[in-house]
């Protein structure tokens, strides 16, 4: 009877660093096939767990100036030191197949993305509590101790920016967490905006006939010749 949109939606999940963005984009991978995960690319050094073209596109700062100078990237921000975005050309494509898109970013790339796109979905992440984002800064050991204590500054400056979002997730489990986030998917794709079209089929559209015919012939309401209850 519907005929929704087909290209797919664009989730963009933003959080402070060390709150579990990407596990839980992973969960969610698991549970919804129809999500494509956006390969960012990155000025930042490849840590020793990371696969080039995989996590990210790891390059120079001048090649990653390159890309924004041939207008390559949907968003890109500077964060801790090194250049993060979001080549424009794939995310596309994908949408266009009808893939739901999430990109994995911080913040001031998301409020890019919020300039251009509004009718994307902003979800944003929050560990617990502040002291066990630390605890995960502290564990996953992938800084060195100035590095990570910035990291941890930017996340209360990051905080302050989730009334820009339109749902927020605590992540204090995982598996809670990514469910949570695919409900959030199918509830804005069920979204009456989303309709392109509403049609009938043969026998539906006679029915309809009639019940308008019928409609017609009824005596219409005047409210103005209504005389009020004693
Ligand atoms: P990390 O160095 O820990 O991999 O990432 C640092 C921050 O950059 C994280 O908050 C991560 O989500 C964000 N980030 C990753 N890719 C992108 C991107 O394409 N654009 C923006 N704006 N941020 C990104």
């Amino acid at each position: 009877m519907i005929k929704t949109k087909k290209q797919g939606l664009l989730i963009v999940l933003s959080g402070p660093s060390g709150c579990g963005k990407n596990t839980i984009c992973n969960a969610l991978k698991e549970i919804n096939h129809n999500v494509w995960e956006s390969i960012s690319m990155t000025s930042r050094k490849i840590r020793p767990n990371e696969v080039d073209q995989k996590d990210y596109y790891f390059v120079s700062k001048e090649a990653f100036e390159q890309c924004i100078q041939e207008d390559k990237m949907l968003e890109y921000a500077s964060f801790a030191g090194n250049y993060y975005g979001t080549p424009k050309e794939a995310v596309q494509k994908q949408l266009d197949q009808g893939k739901d898109v999430i990109l994995v970013i911080e913040i001031q790339g998301a409020l890019q993305i919020k300039e251009k796109l509004p009718q994307a979905l902003f979800v944003f992440l929050l560990p617990p509590s502040m002291q066990e984002l630390r605890n995960r800064l502290e564990k996953r050991k992938t800084e060195s101790e100035d590095k990570m204590m910035e990291r941890f500054q930017i996340a209360y400056r990051e905080i302050n920016e989730l009334p820009k979002y339109n749902y927020v997730i605590v992540n204090d489990d995982y598996h809670v967490a990514a469910k949570k986030l695919d409900a959030i998917i199918t509830a804005e794709k069920c979204r009456v905006d989303r309709i392109e079209e509403v049609y009938l089929n043969n026998e539906e559209e006679k029915i309809h006939e009639t019940l308008v015919q019928k409609d017609l012939e009824n005596t219409p309401i005047d409210i103005t010749k209504q005389t009020p209850k004693k």
